[in-house]
């Protein structure tokens, strides 16, 4: 896939043709989790779009120029016009191959679509999601050389990743970035082995056959599985809500209760029995 950096912007890209772009970085792992569904995904299209990649910390000037703020971004052209509908983030392949058709023919989509081969993949155990939960159980089996594959609709970090600070995390005294904390989490246990495949779209889960279809191709087997996809707080939908998620509505009664000494708390959920 081709490499191109500002100077070759306007050859490359603003002269015509159907171009997705991708600004990337270093050390960015929803960077590399895109890669390979960018690199398989240019086999499938690249006689059609021509598929380039960027370095954002070496080309900032048209970054900045561009508005674009983050890596991974994917920018699509049309005769030398940006198309609406940027992706960035945790870009899923289906997200892709949406921008993709819509740039094409009926006809060309379909013999694209004719050529993709199905794939099948075996591991020894593959857990359902990749918060805290299954991050820890990924570490445990890698280090127990079992061959593990982690599968999550998002990245890897699950609620932790969004929240602002962890203050009962064992073996930290100073309040630790959620962020930072999913982060690490993530990064140990890649490094230690356990492979990723994230921001995919799930299509079937068959407990039976102990198998799961991702992307609508991809069909990972396992002896096990494990399922670790979490919860997810029911909101009130009530006026305010939105706007005061952090700022005094809190989603773990038993992580929270310390930041609102003395103050009247109303608990709205399931109750525990003590
Ligand atoms: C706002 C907030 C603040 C919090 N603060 C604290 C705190 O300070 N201290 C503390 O101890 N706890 C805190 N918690 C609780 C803590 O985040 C959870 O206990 C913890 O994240 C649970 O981990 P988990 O791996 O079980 O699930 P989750 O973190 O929910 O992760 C589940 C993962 O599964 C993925 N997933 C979901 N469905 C599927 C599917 N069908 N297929 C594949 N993947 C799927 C999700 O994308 C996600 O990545 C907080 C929670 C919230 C919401």
């Amino acid at each position: 896939m081709k490499e191109i950096n500002a100077i070759e912007f306007e050859q490359e890209v603003l002269n015509g043709g159907k171009v997705v772009l991708d600004f990337y970085s270093s050390e960015c792992p929803p960077c590399e989790a895109l890669a390979p569904k960018f690199q398989n995904l240019s086999q499938l299209y690249g006689n059609d779009v021509k598929f380039l990649k960027i370095f954002r910390q070496e080309n900032r000037e048209l970054a900045d120029k561009l508005g674009v703020k983050s890596s991974p971004t994917l920018l699509f052209f049309d005769g030398g016009k940006e198309i609406a509908g940027r992706l960035s983030g945790g870009i899923k392949r289906s997200d892709i191959i949406a921008h993709l058709d819509s740039m094409l023919p009926g006809d060309k989509v379909s013999s694209i679509k004719a050529q993709i081969k199905p794939s099948v993949s075996e591991f020894d155990v593959l857990i359902l999601g990749a918060g805290p939960g299954g991050l820890t159980a990924g570490l445990y089996l890698c280090q127990a050389r079992i061959n593990t594959v982690l599968i999550d609709t998002g990245l890897p970090g699950g609620h932790v990743a969004t929240t602002h600070e962890v203050s009962n995390y064992p073996g930290f005294i100073e309040p630790q970035a959620g962020y930072m904390l999913s982060h690490n989490m993530a990064e140990q246990t890649k490094m230690c082995g356990t492979i990723y495949k994230v921001a995919v779209d799930i299509t079937s889960v068959d407990l039976e056959k102990k198998e799961v279809v991702i992307d609508e191709f991809e069909t990972v087997r396992a002896r096990k599985i494990i399922i670790a996809t979490g919860t997810s707080p029911n909101l009130m939908n009530v006026p305010g809500e939105k706007e005061l998620k952090g700022k005094g509505i809190s989603y773990c009664a038993t992580c929270d209760a310390k930041y609102f000494p003395g103050k009247d708390v109303v608990v709205i959920g399931e109750e525990t029995q003590l």
